[in-house]
């Protein structure tokens, strides 16, 4: 349930609104925007009788939210999020393009990686610690000393970093080290992990589920922002079909949606939900003209060579390339580049 104040209702009438809220046990969200303020309710509604609200001068309607996610529905914050890094932003504004190789390898290939990508205009790094990988047996990632090699690449280049975590013991580690977390597919409903990065106090992007609906991804979003963390984005990064000519089926009618249904940003990653390297341009130019607010994309500095997802990394030349040829899309867009 939200409760639309009028245009310009003082913050009498708003603060009364909250002590009714309040003092029935629930929870009140406030989002001020510009023209009217609009008072979130969240918790157990059964014991509220919402003529006492109605009755309140200045509130201009009550309105039932049927979705079971509150804090990441449009209808309780209609501005779009904006995320606030030290050197960037995320939404609503500008597009974010997240860039970096799979996982950090070495310090040699962070640095190459880092230094390549900011030349090229990338407004982040990306670079996993800990690898989520299908068998046992690849690559697991360097942990901490990934993630030290992360903070040093940010810290020459003056890009924020993005790190995935797998775990309570992995998220404990990254908060010291990275300006974003990333919880990828494989984690996307793990709650407990959730739980704690909503405790976490530091940015978070959130992967779609390999086989989530958009609904699920939006309850998963509202498990962090439940647990204190409102600092959330979202990552399309193709679903299972079966379609297998593509790594994954990249849903980019999933962006459109979210566009309707939540106010935080939207990032779209077209290399793990391709798998092929020369698909990536392509499907981000499609991506920014859906409305994405931003772009993970994985470039290494020598793709044969990568210790995972060589074949769907783009090198340097061509992320170089992939730069150009986007910042003509943005501004179409009507974002800044
Ligand atoms: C990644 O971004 O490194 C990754 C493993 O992605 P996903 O969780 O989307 O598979
Ligand atoms: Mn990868």
């Amino acid at each position: 349930m939200i409760v639309v104040m009028k245009p310009r209702a003082d913050e009498a009438a708003v603060n009364q609104v909250v002590s009714v809220i309040e003092a029935n046990g629930m929870y009140a969200h406030l989002s001020a925007g510009k023209e009217v303020t609009i008072i979130g309710v969240v918790g157990d509604k059964t014991k509220l009788d919402k003529r006492f609200l109605q009755a309140i001068p200045g509130v201009e309607k009550i309105v039932n939210i049927t979705e079971s996610y509150k804090l990441a529905n449009i209808s309780f914050h209609p501005e779009p999020t904006k995320i606030a890094l030290a050197n960037t932003s995320i939404g609503p504004e500008n597009l974010t393009i997240m860039a970096g190789p799979c996982a950090v390898e070495s310090e040699e290939q962070i640095m190459e990686a880092a230094r390549g990508v900011k030349a090229a205009g990338a407004t982040m790094l990306r670079g996993g610690a800990f690898k989520p990988r299908t068998s046992p047996y690849s690559f697991q990632g360097l942990e901490e000393e990934g993630l030290k090699l992360m903070q040093m690449a940010g810290k020459e280049t003056g890009l924020n970093t993005i790190c995935e975590v797998t775990s309570l013991k992995a998220l404990e580690i990254a908060v010291n080290y990275v300006d974003m977390i990333q919880i990828g597919a494989r984690n996307m409903q793990n709650f407990e992990l959730l739980k704690e990065v909503g405790h976490a106090g530091i940015p978070v992007m959130l992967k779609r589920g390999l086989a989530a609906t958009i609904d699920e991804w939006l309850n998963a979003a509202e498990y962090i922002m439940a647990n204190g963390n409102e600092q959330v984005c979202l990552c399309e990064r193709g679903i299972r079909t079966f379609e297998t000519a593509t790594r994954n089926t990249l849903d980019l009618a999933a962006v459109c949606v979210l566009k309707e249904k939540t106010h935080l940003p939207v990032i779209v990653d077209p290399s793990h939900a391709s798998g092929v390297r020369r698909y990536v341009a392509p499907l981000s130019k499609a991506a920014v003209a859906c409305g994405a607010d931003g772009l993970m994309v994985e470039v290494h500095p020598n793709p044969p060579c990568a210790l995972s997802d060589g074949q769907q990394s783009l090198d340097l030349p061509e992320f170089e390339q992939f730069m150009k040829e986007i910042k003509t899309f943005t501004i179409l867009a009507g974002r800044v580049f």
